[in-house]
């Protein structure tokens, strides 16, 4: 676990060593963690005994994601990545690693988001517009959220599949800077709430004449996160090559 000292670190390799089958054996982080859950501890990956381990799962910061994907590129270990916020030039490194060596990578693994996505993606063509609300925690360092980002391409691709055009915007006049959001093309909006006391939380918001829907998911807490997790670990060994998301193997 690489980002095994960090918040998320910390509640995976807790609840992950409950899964039958799953054992966390190391926390590599650049800190020591507060609590070892039985593994052990190590400040790099190169500390850790390849043999050791059948599968990396990264959890921490960017830069460091492009070094976990070289190593595991290296010994053939399959990878899970969940850290967000990388740069397309650290993106592109990864899949380069990714031709060696199975690598998973997922903006969001609760179920309920990608479900929520999923069901998003089936409405996206039969409302006139689409907004996005997403809101999570004052620590987060990103903006706006992966999950956000991703929903909102899949969103904008099956409508322009099914030729639905969003209406021109409008309003023209800002009295403040941004109060609209960022368009993430097609006028598909996001809006970024930080706040302490959130976890991760997404409203995709559709309006069309007389009526509107609206797909909230809520990760209450890091446990959320567990499942998609572990599903990610059982397929990444037999899934040669780069994967985007979970999406697949959520039947
Ligand atoms: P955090 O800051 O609590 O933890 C990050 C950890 O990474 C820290 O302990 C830090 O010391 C460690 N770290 C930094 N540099 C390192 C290095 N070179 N090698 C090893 N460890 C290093 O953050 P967090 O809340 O646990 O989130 C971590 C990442 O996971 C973020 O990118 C966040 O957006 C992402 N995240 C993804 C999902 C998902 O479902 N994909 C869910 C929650 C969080």
């Amino acid at each position: 676990m690489v980002g095994g000292s960090g918040r998320m670190g910390q509640a995976l390799a807790e609840n992950l060593n409950l899964i039958d089958g799953l054992v966390v054996s190391a926390l590599v982080d650049v800190r020591e963690p507060d609590h070892l859950f039985g593994a052990t501890y190590a400040s790099s990956l190169a500390d850790v005994e390849p043999s050791q381990i059948d599968v990396v799962v990264d959890f921490s910061q960017p830069a460091s994601v492009v070094a976990s994907a070289r190593w595991c590129a290296a010994h053939k270990i399959g990878l899970v990545i969940g850290t967000t916020g990388l740069t397309e030039e650290q993106r592109s490194d990864v899949e380069a690693a990714a031709a060696s060596t199975g690598i998973i990578m997922a903006p969001n693994f609760s179920l309920g988001a990608i479900l929520g996505e999923r069901f998003a993606a089936m409405a996206a063509p039969y409302f006139e517009r689409v907004e996005i609300i997403e809101l999570h925690h004052d620590r987060k360092v990103d903006a706006p959220s992966g999950t956000s980002i991703t929903a909102a391409t899949r969103i904008r691709d099956v409508r322009a599949a099914a030729g639905r055009v969003t209406p021109d915007e409008p309003t023209q006049r800002f009295t403040l800077e941004g109060a609209r959001g960022a368009n993430a093309g097609d006028g598909v909006r996001i809006h970024s709430v930080r706040l302490p006391g959130l976890v991760a939380h997404q409203e995709i918001l559709f309006g069309g004449p007389g009526e509107g829907l609206t797909i909230r998911h809520d990760s209450y807490d890091r446990r959320s996160f567990v499942q998609g997790v572990s599903i990610a670990v059982a397929h990444v060994s037999s899934t040669p090559g780069f994967t985007w998301g979970i999406d697949d193997f959520v039947a």
